[in-house]
């Protein structure tokens, strides 16, 4: 049978998941984490990334394609990386591919995490079968990503899905991107321990559930920001299933209840039935089997969402 390895480079680990599809149904049959040493620098993360590529093909001699999940920007015509925000050292205009692809000589690509997030979520997960699916994946950052007819949709310029960086907010905060109001700045876990007053957003998703009113209206206008957010995808797209994944995502009701109430007020133009806001079910590795998927996909193996049952 065919494997496909999948790593996820984030700032602390590299999650890797190793997938095959038996009786037509995508497996994980590996899944695994090791640190990043994201300290060691650009040279040294790639190659442990390219030594744990070579060490799966030794463990699967099946293996057949490679897929990486990247926290930022890359270059999608030569696998330099353009900006990881998170991780420290010059990786500007680093090459981040070729010593994974050299390692293995096997079909290899760079996906986005959060569009590897999605397209996980979306042929394995919340979304399952789903055609059309919007993804806000919330974190120290915000990702997003967007698959349209079963197929992730990267735009022209490869990086399409940034649904976070949407303006909601005019004269906003600063965002990270340059732009000022992005749903980004209002949303992610700093915002949200921000706003509940506690050191992080577990602390504040903990006191929310506890009944703590600051906490309670920390989410409440996190809710309303996404919701907004997430009113304009809905009027361009009109997905089956929007997910919101990240750690404070899952954590319960509380945050999707607020964002189904506001989008409910907001989506005028559609039933309130059209507005599906699920949380997203794979967890620690959806990025790994995101990626995993991606290279897949690039080895050019039969990937619709549609028939994977
Ligand atoms: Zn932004």
């Amino acid at each position: 049978m065919t494997k496909y390895l999948g790593l996820d480079l984030g700032g602390t680990n590299i999650k890797v998941a190793v997938i095959e599809k038996i009786d037509n149904k995508w497996q994980v049959i590996k899944k695994d984490d090791q640190a990043t040493e994201a300290e060691g620098g650009p040279a040294h993360v790639v190659s442990r990334l390219a030594k744990l590529a070579k060490d799966n093909l030794a463990e699967f001699p099946d293996l057949a394609g490679v897929g990486v999940a990247v926290p930022g920007v890359f270059n999608a015509k030569d696998g330099t990386i353009v900006l990881f925000p998170n991780l420290p050292g010059p990786w500007k205009g680093f090459q981040a591919l070729a010593p994974v692809a050299d390692a293995v000589k096997l079909p290899t690509a760079l996906i986005n995490d959060a569009r590897a997030f999605t397209l996980a979520e979306a042929i394995m997960g919340a979304a399952h079968g789903k055609k059309t699916v919007a993804c806000y994946v919330i974190g120290t950052g915000v990702g997003g990503g967007i698959v349209i007819d079963g197929k992730i949709h990267m735009g022209s310029t490869g990086g399409a899905g940034e649904i976070a960086h949407q303006i909601v907010k005019v004269d906003g905060p600063l965002c990270g991107c340059g732009s000022r109001g992005c749903a980004e700045t209002l949303t992610n876990s700093a915002a949200i321990a921000k706003l509940a007053g506690t050191k992080t957003s577990e602390e504040a998703y903990k006191k929310a559930v506890a009944g703590d009113a600051q906490a309670l209206a920390a989410f409440k206008e996190v809710g309303y920001w996404i919701s907004i957010a997430l009113t304009n995808v809905m009027v361009v797209l009109a997905p089956d299933t929007i997910i919101i994944g990240g750690g404070v995502a899952q954590s319960g009701d509380i945050l999707l209840n607020e964002i189904r109430k506001e989008m409910a007020k907001q989506s005028n133009i559609y039933p309130e039935s059209a507005i599906n806001i699920v949380p997203a079910t794979l967890g620690f590795y959806a990025g790994a089997i995101g990626a995993a998927l991606n290279g897949a996909i690039t080895a050019g193996a039969q990937l619709s969402l549609m028939s994977t049952t």
